[in-house]
């Protein structure tokens, strides 16, 4: 190539060029308009074809001086020209080889140059042969890449292995810029140039690559995004499918609230809710919490209400009609209404809370139920027996996955009016433990200052209790906290009589059965005697509960009978005798004459309450040698305990006018027990009984059977007044037992107990355990006449002879 001119003897035209920088072996076709310049291609053309090009400095100066030049230029050789339209001409040039410009002849009419090739410094070490592969490795990436260059370009990179054609190639394909074109230009070390190509190279490379992550990247989250999208939906379609809804569910849900007619705070955390639902999966627990609120919520009655009816002569028809008896526990509640027609249910006497406490079966419940009917109200029963843990009235938190609302919202909910008759089953048998206390959430409920905005924890928002009307039951008012039973108006039920018993079993329980088990009340007859007997030799009970499923239990097996056909059943009637009561109900469980055994020393029959109602308590004593000790057996409280004491310093006292050894207690040990220890006993109605038992065994003479007895003792003998008469009575009568001895006190208690119970029995209305001694031990003789100054003690009033007392009660007790 050098051959083909001489650099040194030749001046060329020079062409200057605006922003255009052309390298050797490089074919350009550029636009000649400038007179000067076409003149320069002109002059060249007529020459050897030959001209040296270079690039302004600055691209905005239009008629370039020497010094608005680069130095360094190109010498190209004109391949072919062509004139254009309007005087321009098309030049392609082809760059032959860097050339340092070295003097400038005069400007007219064109420049001409006198330039010397700039030699490049080459040498072709291993270091330069491996830049030229690996600049070649970093192409072919970049052409995998971007596909920047043509395939003709890529085949002559691949093979050209000189350093300075590679570069100068390169340079033409990847740098665009004029400036950093002509630094290229100017570096005439390859090597260098061929480095700072692949500089460039990685450097776009790293950027495509980052790219390219940055590309995956998003793919990748869009990916996701869409497979769990899509996974979601399918979910959701699954479980709707599953659930028979199909639709929008969420939008059912929120059509639902606005129908509901909710508060308007109300509807709106609902709404709230929904919102929050429907951004959670499915089928998740806390979704399901969350549904279960909105289920809730939507469910309980806000604004529903039933009308009063508050018809004094209606109540009191109903009640009449749905029980026997109860005439005090009527009129109450009777009273109970007037004044809550009266008050409006308001202020404290109208916001009273009812309670009825009484043995188990006695129609509490059932009471609760007719004043509902009565009153035109829901009625609704939540029980309390057994609650201890205080989030069982209030709920749980909704943090709690599985958690619900409290059994009064759960009441509420079922009832599905604000102002329902609720029955609080059991108050009295609520207990607290560390899980809070059950009866302070009571309290709460039953507050007329709080309860229009009561708190419950699943429902998070306060639910007004204020108009409904609360009947709690209990049977011992010794186990509601006081504070509870300050807060209710209480109305005490006993025990039925037999007489009421059968009322109750002939025109309530009977027909109710009947009707339960599809028979007809002409199907089943009872006998008249044979009440007494299923009452007597198969329940013993103050309700009526065990002869209700007494009666049950009658009606399956006549039920069984009719349907079988079985025996002289044409008629479809059976006829109860007592021999197919006891084939229906096995043998008699309870023998009627049981309780009046024999006459023996050292037992006497007391009474005492419990909280289903009357019992009785025997007492044994038993006499053995000794040193004089007390023992008392058979769970016997600490007040019975000291009454036993009681009793027997009155026996000391009492020695030697009852014929007992003065020295006893030096000779004998006394032992106590009441028998069916299992059951707790306490209380100091015993002490007449335990005085007597012990006098029996130490004197050796029998108790007569045929009496119960119940008082308390003071050390010199007196007897005072016990609770719960009637209940002991009727205890005492529905055993067979017709003598009672009680304390005098107590005859004012006489009205309560039902005529015919007080007719059938004799009372021995007693002031002093001489008396009681005179009655109830068998007496061979008459006992020593009381020690005069010992008797003046004991009661300041005359008392009548000792030979008297026997006959004194008979007859005159039930005078009255
Ligand atoms: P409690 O709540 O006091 O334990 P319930 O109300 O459950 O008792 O009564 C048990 C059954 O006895 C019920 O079927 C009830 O109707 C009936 N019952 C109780 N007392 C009477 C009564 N005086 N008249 C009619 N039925 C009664």
């Amino acid at each position: 190539m050098m051959s083909r001119y001489d650099m040194y003897s030749i001046r060329y035209p020079l062409l200057p060029l605006k922003n255009v920088v052309i390298f050797p072996r490089n074919v350009v076709t550029l636009l000649v308009g400038r007179t000067r310049s076409i003149q320069a291609v002109e002059e060249a053309m007529s020459r050897d074809h030959r001209i040296v090009v270079v690039a302004h400095r600055d691209a905005s100066v239009d008629d370039p001086q020497p010094e608005n030049l680069y130095k360094i230029g190109t010498l190209a050789e004109i391949v072919s020209i062509e004139h254009q339209q309007g005087g321009n001409i098309q030049v392609a040039l082809e760059g032959l080889s860097r050339v340092e410009i070295l003097q400038y002849d005069g400007p007219r009419p064109f420049y001409t140059v006198h330039a010397e090739q700039a030699a490049e410094r080459v040498t072709m070490t291993p270091e330069a042969q491996a830049m030229v592969h690996h600049t070649q490795q970093l192409a072919q990436r970049y052409q995998e890449a971007k596909s920047t260059f043509s395939n003709d370009v890529m085949e002559m990179i691949q093979s050209i292995a000189d350093p300075s054609h590679l570069a100068d190639l390169l340079t033409t394909q990847l740098i665009r810029d004029a400036s950093q074109r002509q630094s290229f230009l100017e570096n005439l070390d390859p090597i260098n140039r061929l480095e700072m190509l692949a500089v460039h190279l990685t450097t776009d490379l790293d950027l495509v690559g980052l790219e390219q992550r940055i590309k995956d990247r998003v793919r990748e989250q869009i990916d996701k995004n869409q497979r769990e999208y899509y996974l979601r939906e399918q979910l959701k379609a699954i479980h709707d499918e599953l659930s028979g809804e199909g639709g929008n569910e969420m939008e059912t849900l929120r059509e639902k609230i606005k129908q509901r007619g909710l508060p308007t705070e109300i509807e709106e955390k609902l709404r709230k809710e929904v919102t929050r639902l429907e951004r959670m999966p499915t089928v998740s627990a806390e979704g399901t919490v969350v549904r279960n609120y909105i289920d809730t919520m939507l469910a309980l009655p806000w604004g529903e209400a039933s009308e009063d009816n508050l018809d004094l002569d209606h109540a009191e028809a109903i009640l009449n009609r749905d029980h026997y008896g109860l005439d005090q526990v009527k009129d109450r509640i009777i009273e109970f209404l007037a004044v809550r027609k009266l008050t409006e249910g308001r202020g404290t006497m109208g916001a009273q809370i009812l309670c009825l406490a009484g043995p188990p079966g006695v129609g509490k419940t059932s009471l609760g139920h007719s004043i509902a009917e009565a009153m035109g109200r829901k009625f609704v029963r939540v029980s309390l027996g057994g609650v201890r843990d205080e989030a069982e009235i209030r709920g749980h938190r909704r943090t709690y996955i599985g958690a619900f609302p409290g059994r009064i919202v759960g009441a509420m909910k079922s009832a599905g009016t604000i102002n329902p008759v609720v029955v609080l089953d059991e108050v009295d048998k609520m207990s607290s433990d560390y899980r809070g206390d059950p009866s302070a959430a009571m309290l709460e409920v039953l507050d007329p200052e709080q309860n229009h905005a009561f708190t419950d924890h699943f429902l998070d928002t306060p639910y007004d209790l204020s108009r409904v009307l609360f009947i709690a039951t209990a049977n011992s008012l010794a186990y509601i906290p006081k504070p509870l039973r300050d807060r209710m108006e209480i109305i005490e039920i006993s025990g039925y009589t037999e007489h009421e018993k059968v009322e109750i079993g002939k025109r309530h329980l009977l027909p109710k059965q009947v009707a339960a088990h599809g028979l007809t009340v002409e199907q089943v007859e009872v006998p008249e005697k044979l009440w007494l007997a299923i009452i007597r030799g198969y329940t013993r009970e103050a309700g009526v509960r065990s002869l209700e499923r007494q009666l049950a239990s009658i009606c399956r097996k006549v039920a069984r009978d009719i349907v079988r056909g079985k025996r002289s059943t044409r008629t479809k009637r059976i006829r109860l005798t007592p021999a197919r009561l006891e084939e229906y109900l096995g043998p008699q469980r309870f023998g009627f004459e049981h309780a009046i055994g024999e006459n023996q020393v050292g037992v006497a029959i007391g009474l005492g309450t419990t909280e289903i109602g009357g019992e009785l308590v025997p007492v044994e004593v038993a006499v053995m040698p000794g040193r004089g000790s007390l023992t008392i057996t058979g769970q016997a409280g600490d007040v019975m305990q000291e009454s036993a004491r009681a009793a027997l310093s009155y026996a000391r006292s009492r020695a030697e006018a009852l014929g007992i050894p003065a020295d006893f207690q030096e000779k004998y040990d006394l032992h106590i027990h009441l028998p069916e220890g299992a059951i707790p006993k306490d209380g100091p109605s015993a002490g007449i009984t335990m005085a007597t038992a012990l006098i029996s065994a130490l004197t050796k003479r029998a108790v007569r059977a045929d009496a119960a007895m119940t008082g308390e003792i003071t050390l010199r003998g007196r007897v005072l007044a016990i609770g719960g008469l009637k209940d002991k009575t009727l205890a005492a009568h529905r055993v067979g037992i017709r003598s009672l001895i009680a304390p005098l006190e107590n005859k004012r208690d006489l009205v309560l107990i039902p005529d015919k119970v007080a007719q059938e029995m004799e009372f021995i209305w007693v002031e002093n355990m001489d008396q009681v001694i005179a009655r109830a031990l068998e007496f061979a003789e008459q006992p020593a006449e009381i020690d005069p100054s010992l008797q003046e003690q004991l009661e300041p009033r005359p008392q009548p002879p000792l030979a008297d007392l026997p006959e004194l009660p008979v007859g005159d007790a039930i005078a009255d």
